[in-house]
């Protein structure tokens, strides 16, 4: 049973999703000091993609047909990948990688289109967070670590490209403001099932579909284009026990 979205709600949310924030920080430094290591990338992609694909199929899908059924939720969840793939297509932005190699040629350009994407990638996450959380906190909890955790290697391997072309301050500040999508999308999140509280299963589906579209259509590509296909993979099977290490820790 949904409980009512009082002030402690948003608080709550709002402090998971500033987690998240912290996390986004954590990563551009790893990417400042450990630098341009492709192994250390291309695992910390393959454990980026996991942790979003094991949410969405194993907490918010099941979740959401719980409180509905299996065509209502794989049509929100169809919804909520037409919907991104649709904003990708229509705001330009960068995967970082194609630019490999045209860095100072495009270095400014570029370093506006990758805050494009990483915000296209993470208001779905804060979204999915708020609504996991109004389901129950426990789901939300769970889920806002996991995000806050994968978004450690995740950032490192976005940001690890711009290192060499951008100044330390200006990396904080673009992962500072990337960092604030989370609890953009939390706040909307928040405010969308505060008005239609019976679409909260439904929003869980659609940010599941955003997410499995952002997993597939961005870091499986970059994995690739590293050439390092054991290695991505290497990174979900570690993805895989820290999501099983989390869900012991929080019984949901
Ligand atoms: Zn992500």
């Amino acid at each position: 049973m949904l409980g009512e979205l009082t002030y402690s709600t948003y608080i709550a949310v709002l402090l998971l999703a500033s987690l998240s924030v912290l996390t986004t920080l954590l990563g551009v430094t790893l990417a400042i000091y450990v630098g341009k290591n492709e192994r250390a990338i291309a695992i910390g992609i393959g454990f980026s993609a996991g942790i979003m694909l094991l949410i969405s199929f194993f907490e918010l899908i099941p979740e959401a047909i719980d409180k509905t059924n299996i065509a209502i939720t794989i049509t929100a969840c169809l919804l909520g990948m037409l919907i991104v793939a649709f904003l990708h297509w229509l705001i330009p932005h960068t995967h970082l990688i194609e630019e490999k190699g045209a860095f100072n040629r495009t270095a400014l350009k570029s370093a506006y289109l990758v805050a494009f994407g990483l915000i296209l990638h993470d208001v779905p996450e804060g979204f999915a967070m708020a609504n996991s959380y109004v389901a129950s906190p426990s789901l939300g909890i769970l889920v806002a670590l996991a995000i806050a955790i994968h978004n450690i290697p995740e950032e490192f391997a976005m940001a690890v490209p711009i290192v060499t072309v951008k100044k330390k301050r200006f990396l904080y500040m673009a992962a500072f403001l990337s960092g604030l999508a989370e609890p953009l999308g939390a706040i909307i999140g928040l405010v969308a099932v505060h008005f239609n509280p019976i679409f909260n299963p439904l929003f869980m589906a659609f940010a599941a579909g955003a997410m499995i579209f952002v997993s597939v259509h961005e870091l499986l590509p970059m994995a690739r284009r590293y050439r390092k296909i054991h290695l991505f993979i290497l990174g979900m099977i570690v993805s895989v026990f820290v999501y099983a290490l989390l869900n012991a820790v929080i019984p949901t």
